[in-house]
């Protein structure tokens, strides 16, 4: 074992890459305008990862909080309530604080 910590590539509330010594809880992917937040052992993202397409926009985040502070919405395969939340104008990718007034769950 060497003394260098593993470090993760996460996206912060900027929307910005940072490293951080804990693994994200959430991934999700950037592609031009779609930005998309969901759980890890998401079916759709391992489908997309699995065909080789996936990997160069795959982006992890601390939590929930983060990934719509910084602009992501809701999957609605793995998360579906959270997704018509979204859909309901609840969930406001890019405005945390509204998104926290709206639902009680962050
Ligand atoms: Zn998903």
């Amino acid at each position: 074992m060497t003394e260098e910590q593993k470090r993760y590539k996460l996206i912060g509330i900027d929307g910005k890459e940072y490293l951080s010594s804990e693994k994200g809880t959430l991934g999700g992917y950037h592609r031009g305008s779609q930005k998309i937040y969901g759980r890890l052992d998401c079916k759709n993202a391992l489908r997309h990862i699995a065909d080789g397409h996936y990997v160069k926009w795959r982006v992890f985040f601390k939590d929930e909080a983060t990934a719509i502070a910084a602009g992501y919405r809701p999957c609605g395969k793995c998360m579906p309530e959270h997704y018509k939340l979204y859909k309901d104008g609840k969930i406001i990718p890019g405005d945390i604080e509204a998104t926290k007034s709206n639902v009680d769950f962050l």
